[in-house]
């Protein structure tokens, strides 16, 4: 039950009385792009402050919400708009003749000729008036049909080899979960005769020099209550810690959102529960790296195998496996084993590649006769692996 006092509004979303929908609907962006609690995590003051602005939007947004809202200085669905049309009349008219306007009786209203003073303490008294009755309560008393309980969004990390081979995991999930007492239905016995109201339904306000009868904000207008559930306070939900397991398939990848259909938070009065959503982080290895279903791995090898080509063992996913390194293989080259990466988990029976990237670690000689035979080697080889560098460059010299 949206009931607010006198809020400035406008001044919440820094605009004009007069600010056309597309002037407010730009103030809102702006002002919840800078304070939605997303971008300001456990920030309780930025949180407050887009409560404020997205209130203020939600009147200001809605022609016929804003009009009560400048009609009367707040808002509140429970009244009609047409009776803030006569109300903002009557002051306008200023007389003091005791009108009723269905629900809202402004018999006490005095307004003499100065509708201006009269109407600032009318509002004054607006605004003790429903932050007094309407405050928290109402939501609980009054009936409700069956609400779906709301979604919830977890991140679960898991270990490398688990989102590769697949497995069990399980995370602390913090969910609304049906009361035990009540089983939902957020009272234990009743109905009985409304004792806020003594079952007329109304209630009277004093405010000031104005008298309102409204609908009692305990049983709703019904003028009938039940009797809360103590468990739950009413509201047919308890909070509990629990934890979930779920599977993970072989080959998940990270940043991949899982669907736990039913356990998210549960409904209310029957409503089905919601859905919870884990979204999987996946661990990294010191060897292996990870890219989609490709696995990457650096594989040193030394110059004469590379040189002259050789059979290498390499680590791969599924244990040990022979890489041919061809004759002539240079520093960075990537040389691919089909279908040695991670099993595809979308699509059944595909599997990913290795992609092994040679390092080719040069020798240290220590000796003279190694050093003999490099120099040897050279003056075999005499290539310049520099040829055309400069030209390629550009430079003048
Ligand atoms: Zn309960
Ligand atoms: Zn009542």
């Amino acid at each position: 039950m949206a009931t607010t006092a006198n809020k400035d509004y406008y001044g919440t979303l820094g605009v004009k009385r007069t600010a056309t929908q597309e002037e407010i609907r730009k103030a809102f962006r702006k002002a919840a792009r800078k304070y939605h609690p997303d971008v300001n995590p456990g920030d309780k003051k930025a949180e407050e402050k887009f409560k404020e602005i997205s209130e203020a939007n939600d009147v200001l947004s809605d022609e016929k919400k804003r009009k009560v809202y400048d009609q009367l200085g707040f808002y509140s669905d429970q009244i009609d708009p047409a009776q803030a049309e006569a109300y903002a009349r009557q002051q306008q008219g200023g007389g003091g003749i005791p009108v009723d306007f269905g629900g809202f009786d402004f018999s006490g209203f005095q307004g003499g000729g100065g509708a201006a003073g009269a109407g600032q303490s009318g509002w004054g008294s607006f605004k003790d008036i429903f932050s007094g009755i309407f405050s928290g309560q109402q939501q609980q008393h009054q009936p409700r049909g069956p609400q779906p309980g709301t979604d919830l969004e977890y991140q679960a990390t898991i270990d490398f080899w688990s989102a590769i081979r697949g497995g069990n995991a399980r995370i602390q999930v913090h969910r609304q979960e049906t009361c035990p007492t009540c089983h939902g239905q957020a009272h234990t016995g009743g109905p009985m005769t409304c004792p806020e109201c003594n079952g007329t339904g109304q209630v009277t306000q004093m405010g000031g020099r104005m008298k309102f009868n409204i609908p009692c904000p305990r049983c709703g207008g019904s003028g009938r209550v039940t009797s809360e559930c103590a468990t739950c306070h009413g509201q047919g939900t308890v909070s509990r810690t629990e934890t979930v397991e779920f599977r993970i398939k072989a080959g998940t990848r990270d940043g991949q959102r899982i669907r736990l259909a039913g356990k998210g938070n549960a409904g209310v009065n029957g409503g089905p529960a919601g859905d919870l959503y884990v979204i999987v982080r996946t661990g990294t290895n010191p060897v292996f790296t990870r890219v989609g279903d490709d696995i990457q791995v650096t594989v040193p090898v030394t110059v004469p195998e590379a040189s002259l080509g050789a059979k290498v063992e390499v680590p791969t996913i599924d244990g040990r496996a022979q890489l041919k390194i061809p004759p002539g293989t240079q520093n960075g080259q990537k040389l691919r084993l089909r279908e040695r990466g991670v099993e595809s988990a979308s699509h059944a029976g595909q599997r990913g590649d290795q992609i092994v990237t040679v390092q080719v670690v040069v020798p240290t000689l220590n000796d003279e006769r190694s050093r003999e035979i490099m120099r040897e080697l050279a003056k075999l080889n005499a290539t310049d692996p520099r040829e055309g560098l400069f030209e390629k460059a550009g430079t003048r010299d």
